[in-house]
């Protein structure tokens, strides 16, 4: 992050007093609301200049605002991204969590890995939460990640379990949601949000009405950090990468790529290869192998990516 300076670029307006900054948590019909660091949220409109030179403020971004009273204000700069998604477009995300149901519907894997593959890419550190383990164990899910270093969490919404490890796991960073409809993201952020800050403005709870139109938000979290909630991220397409490199993304492939027979081996038919063999004594689980050798074939033929 940029030192504070804000009076270079607030038109000299009072340095500590009128400039603050803040994060973008909401954005409706061209106002941006912005948690800033006083505590309070400001009603914003973007300077002329982001128009002009085709930068559009998006949820996550860090900004400089000067305040014109007590619930409005101007921004005037944003931060640099630490990185940025598209669909929902949304800033400076930390984490995701990646919410899957035991059961109802069924876990989807090749999803999963997808969503695993975009954090990887992004450089956001991601987990995985089991959801209604009231109807069926964990244990498959487990199962399948046991060897990808990836953090797992049972959740039970409807009995209102959160354990406390995923808590401290989102306490401090602003942490995405994302997963199939019906697998209970909603449930599982209302029991959450019921833990956060009230930031003024925000008031209605996160659920999916049919006839409400829905808006991206970060929720403030008592233990610090945000919490966002994202509609249609389930669709959400990774950026293309190298088919050679895609092993790379996969924490429990890479350690074993080094020793194939062959270099720029593909992991799929060749001979000698340590990927294929680690699959073989159970290092690597048939379902993350399976999403690999899909996704590779996806990434060679440039295909579009389809859930
Ligand atoms: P979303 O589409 O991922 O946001 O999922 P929702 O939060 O809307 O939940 C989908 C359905 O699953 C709703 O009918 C919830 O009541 C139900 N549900 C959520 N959590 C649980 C749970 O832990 N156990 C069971 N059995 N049902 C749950
Ligand atoms: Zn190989």
């Amino acid at each position: 992050m940029p030192e504070y300076a804000c009076g270079s670029n607030s038109g000299g307006l009072t340095k500590g007093y009128d400039c603050l900054q803040g994060v973008i948590i909401k954005g409706i019909g061209g106002f941006y609301y912005v948690r800033a660091e006083n505590g309070r949220t400001y009603e914003c409109k973007a300077r002329g200049i982001f128009r002009k030179e085709n930068i559009k403020p998006i949820i996550g971004d860090r900004v400089e605002i000067s305040r014109i009273d007590e619930e409005h204000g101007s921004i005037d700069s944003i931060f640099t991204r630490i990185n940025s998604l598209i669909r929902p477009p949304v800033a400076n995300i930390d984490a995701i969590v990646i919410v899957a149901a035991a059961k109802n519907p069924d876990p989807d894997f090749y999803l999963t890995d997808k969503l695993l593959l975009m954090a990887e890419i992004k450089g956001i550190t991601p987990a995985l939460c089991v959801n209604k383990t009231d109807l069926e164990s964990s244990e498959k899910i487990k199962e399948v990640y046991r060897h990808s270093s990836y953090p797992v969490f049972d959740v039970c919404a409807a009995e209102n379990l959160l354990p406390d490890g995923l808590i401290e796991f989102i306490s401090g960073k602003t942490t995405a949601f994302a997963g199939l409809s019906g697998v209970g993201k909603s449930s599982i952020l209302n029991l959450i949000v019921d833990n956060a800050v009230e930031t003024g403005g925000i008031s209605e709870k996160i659920g999916r009405g049919k006839h409400t139109t829905r808006h991206v938000e970060l929720f403030e979290l008592k233990s610090g950090g945000y919490v966002l909630d994202t509609p249609g991220f389930s669709a959400f397409e990774p950026d293309i990468i190298d088919a050679a490199d895609l092993c790379g993304y996969f924490p429990e492939m890479r350690e074993y790529s080094d020793c194939c027979r062959f270099r720029g081996c593909a992991h799929i038919a060749e001979p000698g290869c340590a990927v294929k063999e680690a699959l073989s004594e159970g290092k690597i689980s048939p379902e993350r192998y399976q999403s690999y050798t899909k996704m590779y074939e996806v990434l060679k033929n440039h295909k579009k990516w389809e859930v």
